[in-house]
């Protein structure tokens, strides 16, 4: 992938605003490698989330239980410093007349995880796209993260993570499929 001119310029003037010189040896390369690393980090721009719920399942089985992801670990980027938020995210659903190949939920997740973020928006986001595309009964999303910008600078405190949950139909309106669902997620 080619890289313009004036982002890797962007990035010698960040190095240099950091106390190095971008012209030594070490660092020559280094504007390239950051830029294409963006360009990943940021790839949930060009996707649509919500295409990786278009193939849903009519033939559920009778099926009419929790559908829970648990444990699908994640990379974002906050949009304040641009520091890496890392962590892991339960996402769980009832569903309705459809249900979709569980591996779909991790890609939703990952599309709206991999732009710059909050992770207040990001844990709405995933649960909305949810409800709105596969229409379930109920939508539970917690994550559970740490935050480059909280440990690395600022009152730099490793280890303290962050929850945040955005519970929808049946999970929020009633009290036994809530605590139903965060006993299984474990949280
Ligand atoms: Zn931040």
């Amino acid at each position: 992938m080619a890289v313009p001119d004036d982002v890797a310029e962007a990035i010698r003037t960040l190095i240099r605003w950091s106390g190095d010189d971008p012209s030594r040896e070490g660092l020559i390369d280094t504007p390239k490698r950051v830029a294409r690393a963006w360009k990943e980090y940021c790839r949930g721009y060009a996707e649509d989330p919500a295409y990786h719920l278009s193939r849903i399942f009519h033939e559920v089985g009778g099926y009419d239980e929790i559908v829970l992801l648990k444990d699908i670990p994640f990379q974002s980027h906050c949009e304040h410093h641009m520091a890496p938020i890392t962590g892991h995210a339960h996402i769980a659903y009832l569903p309705g007349d459809y249900v979709v190949g569980i591996s779909k939920l991790a890609r939703v997740l990952h599309a709206f995880a991999q732009r710059l973020q909050v992770q207040e928006r990001l844990t709405a986001e995933v649960a909305d796209c949810i409800w709105e595309n596969l229409k379930p009964q109920g939508v539970a999303v917690v994550i559970e993260a740490t935050h480059g910008c909280m440990t690395g600078r600022g009152v730099r405190t490793p280890g303290v993570i962050m929850k945040t949950s955005r519970m929808m139909g049946a999970f929020r309106d009633d009290e036994k499929s809530r605590k139903e669902v965060l006993k299984l997620m474990g949280v």
